[in-house]
């Protein structure tokens, strides 16, 4: 375990403008916005901070000082990266993002085809989505070649008869890599979820479909990569929009374990405390049971 965390995932905002079936927005979520003098005291307070990522439950470009904050922690020399749906890069906000210094941004897909997109990804259309991808892309040509953009790709059970159109997407929008991930089975998550979305509930599964997608990626030039573990307890922290600190992005909910407020506590009581303590050894235990990483560890 490291003495500090190098990794956080700060939340600018809970609030969302779309309902994807396959989100807790789903749901009608109350939204709550990190004040920007709030992030930057959060920001200030983790001194051993490398890698940032600037998301929690929410569309993070909603937030109106969101490349404010990214140029904030680039600033301090800190990795940092966001992801989001795409649908509000207007010209002006994507020069600004790439300005920022935003190191890498990520966009959220589920599906390459329209039809099935816009089923999925309540309020946005496809059309919008891939226009606005192309205005990311340009802008990062013009200004910042070198700023990562990463296609994220939540793996659906009928995400399997698209994976070649997703490819395609990726390549012929000059996106760097293709990252691949379950869709989440943690309860947290699922009692929000659409009745009819399904994920891939096995990891042999979500293992085979990851092979074919790296097989497709391969195929057409671009990598296609999917994480393996779990890191949160041992190296990551995650802070809500209120700068509560929760295990992880999954057990995100305050009230179901908080573990301090980074606004209020001093960082290294709340990394030390009694709780983290307890939860980092149990960690495949009642809170974690459910969680795709879990499952991972436990097959691995
Ligand atoms: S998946 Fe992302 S874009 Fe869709 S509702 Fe959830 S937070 Fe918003
Ligand atoms: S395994 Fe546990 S700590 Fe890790 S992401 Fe899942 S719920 Fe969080």
């Amino acid at each position: 375990m490291l003495s500090l965390p190098f990794m956080a995932q700060i939340e600018p905002t809970s609030r969302c403008n779309l309902k994807c079936r396959m989100c807790v927005h789903a749901e009608p979520q109350a939204g709550h916005d990190l004040s920007y003098d709030d992030f930057r005291t959060i920001i200030d307070r983790i001194p051993t901070l490398l890698h940032l990522k600037l998301q929690g439950n929410g569309e993070p470009l909603l937030h109106n000082q969101f490349c404010d904050m990214a140029a904030y922690a680039h600033k301090q020399g800190i990795f940092t990266a966001s992801c989001t749906n795409a649908t509000l890069l207007t010209e002006e906000y994507a020069g600004k993002i790439v300005e920022s210094g935003l190191n890498e941004l990520g966009i959220s897909i589920e599906y390459a085809d329209s039809e099935k997109y816009e089923y999925i990804r309540c309020g946005s259309r496809f059309s919008t989505f891939t226009e606005n991808v192309s205005r990311i892309i340009r802008a990062r040509d013009a200004i910042r070649p070198d700023m990562i953009i990463v296609l994220y790709v939540t793996i659906l059970q009928q995400t399997d008869a698209d994976l070649k159109n997703i490819v395609s997407f990726a390549v012929s929008h000059t996106i760097n890599t293709v990252y691949v991930q379950n869709l989440q089975q943690h309860l947290s998550f699922t009692e929000h979820y659409s009745e009819d979305v399904k994920g891939i509930n096995n990891p042999s599964g979500f293992n085979a479909t990851v092979k074919r997608f790296q097989e497709i990626g391969r195929q057409q030039g671009i990598t296609v990569w999917s994480a393996k573990e779990c890191n949160w307890p041992h190296s990551r922290i995650f802070i809500t929009s209120k700068g509560i600190v929760t295990p992880c992005c999954v057990l995100y909910d305050p009230t179901e374990y908080t573990l301090g407020n980074i606004l209020h506590d001093n960082l290294q009581d709340i990394w030390n405390n009694h709780r983290y303590n307890i939860f980092r050894p149990s960690q495949s235990a009642e809170l974690c049971d459910g969680c795709n990483w879990y499952h991972e560890n436990a097959s691995s």
